[in-house]
């Protein structure tokens, strides 16, 4: 009998960081690898956060916390939804986690039964397919192509659903493909979603503030007579350049709030008091970081996608948000290059180029692969050339 778990085995590390850990061990072997895997921001924390932890650590705020956030930080969710999103919340709406990460484990932890069925639109972002594995749930994949803008459609999203659907994930912008849902896109699968009454929606809004030619955000709890069936998480690392720093949160039911407490309450208990004091200042300090930093993805943004779509053979959709792209490599798989797969792709890539992306296939989605260019223009101008001759080598 093994010793592990059956509900581990249903599980898979995440390929994401698989990559980004093949690519660290080949550069310790001396290869010269640009690693366009990971999903962070390279800039640093703003400085008016970091001195926010360091009087945190002076003051002595270095003891347990409330368990789902302290007061200060709650509050300054609250504004933060106000301010930002027109949406009002009350504190016992509002759970703090250590990354949106396990804000999102717990609440499926917390909500799922032995074969619900979690509806997940593809592309996704890795974890949440093995996180609905891990509570008991069964995760439902929709394809969404590359016409449909790798977005969940409102006719897909009906047929999807089931007697035994209890959540259905929305990303945007979304990683991997960088899509954003206008207004109208998210009215259009509020219908469907009103209509049922029953289905909860997860708004994953954690790359809201990275987006694009004023591209609109908006999400779906702002629709009145969806809020009271919509769990939407955020959090701090990639909004503010803070992943080490480990806080996300959500706003949502009271109901499912309360239940993602009692789940921390018996296993992590609070994110850190340092961390928390820090996003306090995030969410209230000022905030033209964004904007800076927003300007500069961008720009990374337009030379990938215009580098990628003068290499034959691949083609790239502009992205609204987020700091990924996800072009398309179908067109270089086929028997002359001896590529049969995006994995073939992004493996021969890293051993002829030595340059490493995720495959599309991770993502849920055949014939793609994901580039990061959260990394600096001098790597990318690098790494575009290297795809280009790597791929002009194919044929
Ligand atoms: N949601 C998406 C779509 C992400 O890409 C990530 C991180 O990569 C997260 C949630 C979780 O972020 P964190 O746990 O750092 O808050």
């Amino acid at each position: 009998m093994s010793i592990i778990s059956d509900s581990l085995k249903r599980i898979k590390p995440s390929p994401t960081i698989a990559v980004t850990q093949k690519a660290r061990e080949l550069r310790a072997a001396g290869k010269d690898v640009i690693g366009l895997g990971a999903g962070e921001p390279d800039f640093d924390t703003p400085d008016n956060i970091k001195n926010a932890a360091i009087k945190a650590i002076k003051k002595g705020d270095t003891k347990y916390t409330a368990v789902d956030g302290t007061p200060a930080l709650k509050k300054a969710v609250v504004r933060k939804f106000k301010r930002e999103n027109k949406l009002n919340f009350s504190t016992d709406q509002i759970t703090v986690g250590t990354g949106g990460k396990q804000v999102l484990y717990n609440a499926f932890m917390a909500t799922l039964n032995k074969g619900d069925e979690v509806i997940i639109p593809a592309p996704f972002w890795v974890s949440y397919p093995d996180m609905v594995l891990l509570a008991g749930g069964k995760p439902k994949i929709i394809k969404c192509t590359e016409q449909e803008g790798f977005k969940l459609t409102a006719k897909k999203l009906k047929k999807a659903i089931s007697k035994k659907t209890k959540w259905v994930i929305l990303n945007s912008p979304s990683n991997p493909t960088g899509a954003g849902y206008t207004k109208k896109e998210i009215q259009d699968l509020a219908k469907v979603l009103i209509r049922n009454k029953k289905v909860y929606i997860l708004s994953d809004d954690i790359y809201e503030h990275v987006r694009y030619d004023n591209f609109n955000f908006f999400t779906i709890a702002q629709l009145s007579k969806l809020k009271n069936r919509t769990l939407t998480m955020n959090g701090v690392s990639k909004s503010y350049a803070m992943t080490g720093w480990r806080i996300g949160y959500a706003a949502g039911p009271k109901d499912i709030i309360k239940a993602i407490g009692k789940i921390q309450s018996q296993s992590t208990s609070n994110p850190s008091s340092i961390s928390q004091a820090a996003a306090v200042e995030a969410l209230s300090g000022k905030q033209d970081f964004i904007k800076k930093r927003s300007n500069a993805f961008k720009q990374r943004r337009d030379f990938v996608v215009k580098s990628l779509n003068n290499i034959k053979g691949i083609s790239c959709l502009k992205p609204n948000g987020a700091f990924y792209v996800f072009p398309s490599c179908k067109g270089l798989l086929n028997k002359k290059t001896k590529l049969k797969t995006d994995t073939d792709f992004v493996q021969k890539l890293l051993e002829k180029s030595n340059v490493a992306v995720v495959q599309g296939s991770a993502f849920g989605l055949d014939g793609y692969f994901r580039i990061s260019y959260a990394t600096s223009m001098n790597n990318l101008k690098k790494a575009m050339d290297r795809i280009k001759s790597f791929c002009e080598s194919l044929e």
